[in-house]
């Protein structure tokens, strides 16, 4: 349902757009009236994104522009594709232009040059396209009268977008934050450049290697109509075939009342390849069609007499009279002209055997036309509530590697994605003058793209070469910077001070100039988080004593510790101070606040000083870790409010990589796959050198394994959960041996051979060892075949005892013994995995030329099984979600604001702000998500309510409209094909009514997102300054080619 303004009733329809405006107050006032009127004065403007041009054109595209079929035959769906990777063996840019064909010979800008000549030859032919950050740039050189050409090409269904993100994203290493971003940024340019005719109504991920259940969850909110993937475990795909159950009903939240989350999910018969022999792209080596008789060397009986095998033997896998086959493969059509002559033929020659009471029937078509013949169909389906991890295609070759690969840049990618939140809600928060002001010309969108790209199946997998995984550290790199001006030029517009702002990325190996430097500074946090957040900072400093005061003049507790030996070895030559400060901050919700710090001279030294060995137990009030004095290892656990305790031991161990050189499988471990020579890993040291730093801010264990392996066990004074940091690296290979590190916590839980693992930071799934929900698993791969990915939880639990595990990025891990939980944490392997990257995972860099030093954090708990969510779940969102911190040089400005909040108040525990991004001039894209599962607490797995327009502290909530999940159709609009589970009723899509216009009530799990109509608030004096410059000037980024088309100055709105 459609909100609006005040309080609201319906006024009115418009008719263009058949789109429900409400208005404000009991009766019509002259206010509202005011209001309709200028709405319907700019009907063309925002109302009409994002429906487009749905109703305005004649168009035929979509289901109607299907080709027709034929009942009584087999209908053969011909879908001409190709699969463009958004950077894997080249970089994205090397692959749009055809650079370094050396590497690999691949053009997409010549691709979708030639398909677009070649789809004008013919109107019957058809082709459908998926990477938008591709298709963007293309379009984005074309002239004025391709783009019409190609328009006309859309809006016929020639030309389709299906999946339509930025890229195809990588199912078992990215967060869902980052994924609905890059889904709505691809299906955002769709929409404003063609609009209902650009939906796609398929998600396509043909590549991806393994599929995740949050991903068909978000599809489904996303409004697609079905989902098709090529790669499958074998056995799997073997146990599928035989039973017809290739196609089936993925019902994928426990949370989400069905079919919310109901996603009709197709397997793809041959990955997404053609059929042998069917291959005529001139990367491949397939015979054309010879059709001149007069030659000896005609063809045509021969190629007919085999497709009509292929189809045959393919029909016998699938329920209907429908089957599809992929017309393509990677990089494929860069001469279109070689498929598209040959299909013609291949479909008229095939189809001339009807006359001959040939029953196959072939045809040019899309996966949404193939997806409609099976909707028609009217069957049921198989139903489905796990997801397809681990992916393995034989004995032994389990993709479980990849779920660790790269782990630098996948908490790079991490981090990323909280600067970009930052940025987006600064951007909002700070009105125009973010974009341009004291600072220069700052903007989220470069950040925004770059992450984008980063999602892809080859980048936060870690499975593209090293150059290109450069490329995409460096693209989030310079996305940061185009940010780092925003928020300072937002910061400066909040606060009212312009003094210049710097921003210390390294902070995790305590390097940051500024504090290294100066006697005096301050620290503003920015918290993107809807809550107030306690953090802890560390920071390198020279002094010994320092006063530190908070934005109300309060001093507060901070200590000062020698920088630990890993950190110096880590940092090398860039920091160089011998101390780092560390206290804790309390920073207001989606807010910032600041401290000052200040050296204090001739005062006495407050420096902790280190203490050799372990000390028996550190505590603060809420956790109790004991050690083994004679290993330095933890040994127990204890919550002190629950008064729990278990008996857990964490050590470091590695796996011997295979090299394939093996009588079982020459398969060795690689980027992709994980297979490890022996079950049983290697002890990197039974001891821990131990220090002890205790001080009343924060206690440390400091546990030192080998050159290669430290960590830091610490507890910071008011924290609830148990930091363990851990440096791994470099991996030493001299030995000719490739190295797989794993942490392991092996615990008194009685696990009974279970654990949990998040899909995409989101809902939990239960794994049991050697076990799949769906098939009788021939387990072949004790250890790697038991893995799973980490997004950014798992836990092992019993009736009493729940030990959960946040982590810092993705990571692959399992529970292969009772009790236990381990974590991959680091891979450095000397053999490609034959899987296409054709490089060893071995990465070095000119900082470690002797192998890459990772570093990085988990975050224990122990807390009784019913409660653990309501710890974990907050938990996991502020580890995702952290403050930013910038420093300023010297004193304070004497008149700058402090402290500040975008939120006139917290919002509840239940509640999470997802996404808070400016949309257009007058417009911002609110995602409010309810970050609790049905049943997983009696506290907060129940609805809540919040009332949008008393949610922000400046800017004025005059209209709100409900939209889908990704942003591209209204909601009440969303009408999606619906199919029938196989032993179950056809689930119908219950509506909720919500109290009011204005106040939305979320259940567990659910995410709604919203187009909110805002001003900044006049009463205040940032808000006065802030309008003034709406009405000047266009507030939409000015490097987008986004449709300037919604434009409409803030003023029209106003009474
Ligand atoms: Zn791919």
């Amino acid at each position: 349902m459609q909100r609006g303004f005040g309080d609201c009733h319906v006024t009115s329809r418009a008719i263009n757009t058949g789109h429900v405006i409400l208005c404000c107050s009991s009766s019509m006032t002259a206010r509202c009236q005011h209001v309709v009127a200028a709405l319907l004065l700019t009907l063309g403007g925002v109302l009409s994104f994002p429906v487009g041009s749905e109703k305005r054109d004649p168009v035929s595209c979509g289901y109607q522009s299907c080709h027709p079929t034929k009942p009584g035959m087999l209908n053969v769906h011909l879908v001409p594709h190709t699969h463009d990777d958004v950077g894997w063996l080249k970089t994205v840019d090397q692959y749009f232009y055809g650079d370094r064909n050396d590497i690999q010979h691949a053009g997409v800008q010549y691709i979708l040059d030639s398909v677009v000549d070649q789809l004008l030859k013919n109107p019957d032919r058809r082709f459908i396209y998926v990477e938008t950050a591709f298709f963007y740039r293309w379009w984005k050189q074309q002239s004025a009268s391709m783009q019409q050409t190609v328009k006309q090409l859309v809006n016929e269904g020639r030309l389709e977008f299906v999946n339509g993100g930025w890229c195809m994203s990588d199912e078992a290493a990215s967060h869902y934050s980052a994924v609905i971003d890059q889904m709505t940024l691809g299906l955002r340019f769709l929409n404003e450049t063609f609009g209902a005719c650009g939906r796609p109504r398929v998600a396509w991920h043909i590549d991806p290697f393994g599929h995740a259940r949050e991903h068909a969850s978000l599809f489904s909110q996303m409004g697609y109509d079905g989902f098709f993937f090529g790669r499958l475990d074998y056995q799997d795909r073997d146990s599928r075939r035989s039973k017809k159950e290739q196609e089936l009903l993925w019902r994928a939240s426990d949370s989400l009342p069905a079919p919310m989350a109901d996603l009709f999910t197709g397997i793809l018969p041959n990955g997404y390849n053609p059929p042998t022999g069917f291959c005529w792209d001139q990367l491949c080596n397939d015979a054309p069609i010879r059709d001149d008789p007069d030659l000896e060397d005609y063809n045509v009986d021969d190629v007919v007499q085999r497709f009509l095998q292929a189809a045959n033997n393919q029909a016998e896998m699938y329920k209907t009279n429908h089957i599809i086959m992929t017309m393509g493969s990677d990089f494929q059509y860069e001469n279109a002209n070689l498929w598209y002559k040959n299909l013609d033929k291949l479909i008229l020659y095939v189809n001339a055997q009807q006359a001959k009471g040939g029953k196959v029937n072939v045809l040019y078509s899309t996966p949404s036309c193939y997806l409609q013949e099976l909707h028609r169909a009217n069957l049921t389906w198989p139903l489905k509530t796990d997801d397809f991890f681990p992916y393995a295609d034989d004995a032994h070759n389990f993709w479980t590697g990849y779920f660790t690969s790269r782990p630098a840049l996948k908490r790079y990618e991490r981090i990323s994605n909280s600067n970009l939140q930052t940025c987006n809600q600064l951007e909002v928060l700070g009105g125009a003058a973010s974009r341009k002001g004291p600072f220069g010309e700052g903007d989220s969108q470069t950040l925004r793209k770059a992450m984008g790209v980063a999602q892809h199946h080859d980048a936060v997998s870690g499975t593209a070469k090293q150059h290109v995984t450069n490329d995409y550290a460096r693209k989030l790199a310079n996305g940061w910077q185009h940010c780092q001006v925003l928020v300072s030029n937002s910061l400066a517009s909040l606060s009212g001070s312009s003094a210049p702002r710097v921003y210390c990325d390294l902070l995790n190996v305590s390097v940051c100039s500024l504090t290294e430097s100066s006697k005096k500074f301050s620290v503003t946090v920015y918290n993107p988080l809807a809550r107030p957040v306690t953090w802890p900072i560390r920071l390198p400093v020279y002094g010994s004593s320092y006063l530190i005061k908070d934005a109300k003049g309060n001093s507060v507790d901070s200590q000062v510790l020698p920088v630990s030996k890993a950190t110096r070895e880590v940092r090398r030559s860039r920091g160089h101070t011998a101390n780092e400060l560390v206290f804790q901050v309390q920073a207001p919700p989606l807010g910032y606040t600041t401290y000052s710090v200040s050296m204090l001279q001739g005062g006495a030294s407050s420096a902790a000083s280190p203490k050799r060995g372990a000390p028996t137990s550190i505590q603060n009030k809420f956790l109790q870790v004991t050690f083994d004095p004679d290993t330095g290892l933890i040994s127990g656990l204890s919550n002190l409010e629950t008064k729990q305790s278990i008996k857990l031991t964490q050590n470091f161990y590695w796996y011997n990589a295979s090299d394939g050189k093996n009588s079982e499988s020459r398969q060795p471990s690689g980027a992709y796959i994980f297979r490890p020579n022996s079950t049983v890993p290697f002890v990197i040291s039974r001891v821990a050198k131990t220090e002890t730093v205790q001080t009343s801010v924060v206690q440390e264990v400091r546990q030192w394994f080998a050159p290669w392996v430290s960590q830091v066990v610490r507890l910071y004074a008011d924290s609830r959960a148990l930091e363990l940091e851990w440096t791994v690296g470099p991996l030493p290979v001299s030995d000719g041996l490739g190295k797989e590190v794993i942490t392991r916590l092996d615990s008194s839980i009685k696990t009974n051979e279970m654990f949990y693992t998040d899909s995409n930071g989101r809902e939990i799934l239960q794994r049991r060892k050697d076990f799949r929900p769906t098939w009788q698993l021939k387990q072949s791969e004790p250890i790697a075949g038991n893995y799973y990915p980490i997004n950014s939880r798992a836990f092992i639990k019993d009736d009493v005892d729940q030990l959960t595990v946040v982590t810092d990025r993705s990571q692959g891990g399992g529970s292969i013994q009772n009790g236990s939980l381990e974590i991959m944490l680091h891979r450095r392997l000397l053999y490609d995995d034959n899987r296409g990257v054709g490089e060893p995972l071995n990465e070095v860099s000119d900082i470690f030329p002797e192998g890459l030093v990772v570093r990085g954090r988990f975050l224990l708990s122990l807390d009784r099984p019913a409660s653990a969510a309501d710890i974990y779940r907050p938990l996991g969102q502020e580890e995702v979600l952290q403050p930013v911190l910038s420093f300023t040089d010297g004193d304070l400005d004497a008149n700058a604001r402090l402290e500040f909040s975008g939120l006139q108040a917290a919002l509840p525990p239940a509640v999470h702000l997802l996404t808070l991004s400016q949309w257009d001039a007058d417009s911002v894209l609110l995602r409010l998500e309810h970050q609790f599962q049905i049943s997983e607490s009696k506290l907060n797995s129940q609805p809540v309510t919040v009332n949008l327009q008393k949610l922000f502290s400046t800017l004025n909530v005059l209209g709100v409209s409900e939209l889908n999940l990704s942003a591209n159709q209204w909601k009440d609009e969303v009408r999606r094909l619906s199919w029938t589970p196989e032993n179950e009723e056809k689930p119908y899509l219950k509506t909720f009514q919500d109290p009011s216009a204005w106040e939305v009530t979320l259940r567990p799990m659910e995410i709604r997102t919203f187009l909110v109509r805002v001003r900044a608030d006049a009463s205040s004096t940032e808000g006065r300054r802030r309008r003034q410059t709406v009405t000047e000037e266009v507030l939409v980024p000015q490097n987008t080619s986004f449709s300037q088309k919604s434009h409409i100055k803030a003023d029209q709105m106003l009474p």
